[in-house]
């Protein structure tokens, strides 16, 4: 099992442990991004790191600008090669900022995208793409981007944008969470999605699924999303967890 979405930097989690699972840490900025190399570094069987900028949780701290941060973020990569596993979250939010965030102009947000997908294209990494209120304008973007590949975390676009998703040039998954096990219509969704192309997540420590639900969302608390993806697919949680981890592997090309 392989919780491809979980956030354990010092400001979302207290202490990141982790029992028996793989996770991939996503970042949300530079200093996430350090810090998720620094937890794979001491357990690199465990995890995965990502390294990115969230389009809408900007560090009001950070007055550098765009071009900077991507450069920092290169630099990262550059320093850490075969560490890093994935370029994310990065991608299009066009819903209010939440408390804590500040709002990033549409523009700004388009501008770092488009540097991270680059990035991903060039050190050839998986892109954790994040897109809230922005899928079409997300997916518009992508297409001008065949050689990017990567997941939609925490997809959103419903069913009627699946063939849109898996008919991008190169391979795009779809990261489902902890609300499958209390959203019917995701359930639909997810029935409809190529069992190839599906990797599940829990963006801890959002999103607990039932029954955690309101709880904090902790890593093991996949196996919840993958009991109800046995479900839907109508078989055991063993074939179903054969199939999802090997899109995982597929996807971040751990060993
Ligand atoms: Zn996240």
């Amino acid at each position: 099992m392989i919780d491809t979405h979980a956030h354990l930097s010092k400001r979302f989690c207290s202490k990141p442990i982790v029992e028996g699972i793989r996770v991939v840490l996503a970042a949300s900025n530079i200093e996430d991004s350090r810090e998720n190399i620094a937890l794979a570094k001491d357990n690199s069987k465990q995890f995965l790191a990502s390294v990115g900028i969230h389009p809408q949780q900007t560090d009001p701290e950070n007055q550098k600008t765009i071009e900077a941060q991507v450069k920092e973020l290169e630099e990262i990569v550059k320093q850490a090669r075969g560490q890093v596993f994935a370029i994310g979250e990065t991608g299009l939010d066009f819903s209010t900022a939440g408390e804590g965030e500040a709002t990033r102009p549409k523009d700004a947000q388009i501008i770092l995208f488009g540097r991270q997908i680059e990035l991903g294209i060039k050190y050839q990494l998986p892109l954790i793409v994040h897109s809230r209120k922005s899928m079409d304008e997300t997916l518009d973007f992508l297409e001008k981007y065949p050689k990017a590949r990567g997941v939609i975390h925490c997809y959103t676009g419903g069913k009627k944008r699946i063939d849109r998703v898996v008919g991008l040039k190169s391979e795009w998954f779809f990261g489902i969470d902890g609300n499958l096990t209390y959203e019917d219509g995701l359930a639909q969704v997810v029935a409809a999605i190529p069992k190839e192309r599906l990797v599940l997540e829990t963006d801890s420590p959002f999103l607990a699924p039932i029954p955690h639900r309101l709880e904090t969302n902790r890593p093991e608390y996949v196996k919840y999303v993958y009991e109800k993806v046995a479900q839907i697919w109508q078989t055991d949680l063993a074939k179903t967890e054969n199939i999802i981890d090997a899109n995982a592997k597929k996807l971040f090309g751990y060993k």
